[in-house]
């Protein structure tokens, strides 16, 4: 793909932030497929570790404090939470995994959940998939990566807190995440870089997404 000028890209963040300024409302929280809405929109989910910082981002992305419940909400957090940007995208929620101790019927049932939801859903035509940027790429997001490369849809990886880090351990983590998502094949090239508590560059974050639309 030719690259993009200076102009191309103001105009695509620009087209990021004015979707992300439109209403958003949380619409309903999904236990069982049969409850997924109807696929009549385009739809995005988000994806991470528990206390990756997904709710958060989600919340920083609309300038909302409590749009997506932080995942110290019980309830919630084992079902895929799907909101209504405008009437022009989903946005999805997806349960955090990687509890710690968790037992294997629980885990069983998140895999089998979002396995069926990521390979069923023809509307989904992204998965953000979260990292905290202090931590990089670990073997519990590699064994999601290797159900996202076979669940044949495109995923991004997005690393989160990086406020929380210095520019140099930036920069070593982005080597080591290109690294890892080359051995990838559904791993979208680009990685996106993000933190909510300072807002940085969630704009670029914004602006992928309204390329997808
Ligand atoms: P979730 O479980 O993935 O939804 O994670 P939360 O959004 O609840 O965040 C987990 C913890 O990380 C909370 O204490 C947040 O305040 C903190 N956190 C989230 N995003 C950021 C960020 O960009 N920078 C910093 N410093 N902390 C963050």
């Amino acid at each position: 793909m030719a690259e993009q000028s200076e102009e191309e890209k103001l105009a695509c963040l620009q087209k990021g932030k004015d979707l992300f300024n439109l209403k958003c409302d949380f619409v309903l929280s999904v236990a069982k497929l049969k409850q997924l809405p109807g696929d009549d929109l385009v739809e995005i989910a988000f994806a991470g570790r528990s206390n990756v910082g997904k709710s958060s981002l989600i919340n920083a992305l609309f300038g909302q404090k409590k749009l997506a419940k932080t995942s110290s909400t019980p309830g919630r957090t084992q079902q895929l939470n799907y909101f209504n940007l405008a009437n022009k995208l989903y946005i999805v929620d997806l349960p955090g995994y990687g509890f710690a101790k968790a037992p294997k019927e629980v885990v069983r049932n998140w895999q089998n959940l979002i396995n069926t939801y990521l390979v069923g859903r023809a509307s989904l035509r992204r998965v953000f998939l979260l990292i905290d940027s202090r931590h990089g790429i670990k073997k519990i997001d590699e064994e999601i990566m290797y159900m996202l490369d076979k669940a044949a849809g495109t995923y991004q990886i997005v690393l989160t807190k990086i406020d929380k880090i210095s520019a140099k351990e930036l920069e070593k983590v982005l080597n080591e995440t290109d690294e890892k998502i080359s051995k990838h094949t559904a791993a979208y090239i680009t990685v996106l870089k993000t933190s909510s508590e300072k807002n940085l560059y969630l704009d670029e974050l914004k602006a992928e997404v309204a390329n997808l639309l």
